[in-house]
């Protein structure tokens, strides 16, 4: 399975950052230490060219990151520090979504080891989100004609505002969020299917209302699935709210995997957010789920 990564995910923050930017190289490493994937199934995520960007974003403000001029009220939306360290990060992570999402069409399936960049709207970041990467990445493959429809699979505790924003009015797109109701963002912006779920939620509650759901979306047909599999659904998430095990996590990727592989649908998998404590717990989930779409995908 060719999954992409690259060093330039990790920048530095300032000291007391909530943001677990080591979790990355973590997972990397122990994916390679595990044997779960060879060196030669990792690749360097390439730079996406920052004017392409205007397929999801709007050209002033891909301009305003990119020459660090961005308003200071977005950039505290975003949450990092305006950097040229922080634009190199974003322009791999789409760079790797959009490899990925190429990739899962040829072999079933791929992955990017960062991403689910979810928050980011149009014209703004927020969230620890620069750019779009599954919008970025889903339109060039719906407007070079490879896809007629897409899916996001969206299990990230958060809600995929940013996604919503940007695909949401698409025919061709069909966006399935399953989060906490309680948890940012605060204004969420419809997708197809929105499940709200109250805090507290469990494993059996959890994977029974995301099997229910598995039919719909086959209906509509996808000829790939963006899997947006954060770990932040963890009982162990200083941000999640919600009680899944990491045994619950599992059954949740193998209930979209099993899916995915009876049906035939590719997928393209994004890290998404993990914010346990400590975060050994997030990077251990994330391992799981890149193990499992392997073996069940691969
Ligand atoms: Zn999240």
């Amino acid at each position: 399975m060719t999954v992409f990564y690259s060093d330039t995910y990790t920048i530095p923050l300032p000291d007391g950052h909530k943001f677990p930017m080591a979790k990355y190289r973590m997972i990397r490493d122990e994916l390679l230490h595990q044997g779960i994937l060879s060196p030669e199934e990792l690749r360097e995520s390439p730079i996406f060219p920052a004017q392409e960007l205007t397929l999801a974003h709007d050209e002033r403000y891909v301009s305003d990151v990119c020459n660090l001029t961005l308003d200071p009220k977005i950039v505290r939306r975003i949450g990092f520090p305006l950097t040229e360290g922080l634009v190199t990060r974003s322009l791999a992570t789409v760079g790797g979504a959009v490899a990925a999402s190429e990739i899962a069409l040829e072999d079933g399936v791929s992955g990017n080891l960062a991403g689910g960049t979810h928050h980011a709207l149009y014209d703004a970041g927020e969230g620890f989100c620069v750019f779009n990467d599954i919008a970025v990445a889903g339109l060039k493959l719906l407007n070079a004609r490879k896809i007629h429809r897409m899916a996001i699979i969206d299990v990230d505790v958060h809600q995929g505002n940013g996604n919503s924003a940007i695909l949401g009015d698409l025919p061709q797109v069909y966006i399935f969020s399953m989060h906490g109701r309680k948890n940012y963002p605060f204004i969420k912006v419809p997708s197809t299917i929105d499940i709200e779920l109250e805090d507290g939620v469990g494993d059996d509650e959890y994977c029974s209302i995301l099997s229910d759901h598995l039919p719909i979306i086959a209906d509509f047909k996808p000829d790939i699935v963006f899997y947006l599999g954060g770990s932040d659904p963890l009982e162990t998430d200083s941000l999640g709210r919600l009680s899944l095990s990491p045994k619950g996590l599992a059954e949740r990727d193998k209930l979209v995997f099993e899916w995915a592989r009876t049906l035939g649908i590719p997928v393209s998998l994004a890290l998404g957010g993990g914010y346990s404590k400590p975060i050994q717990h997030t990077v251990d989930a994330h391992v799981q789920t890149f193990a499992l779409a392997k073996s069940i995908l691969a």
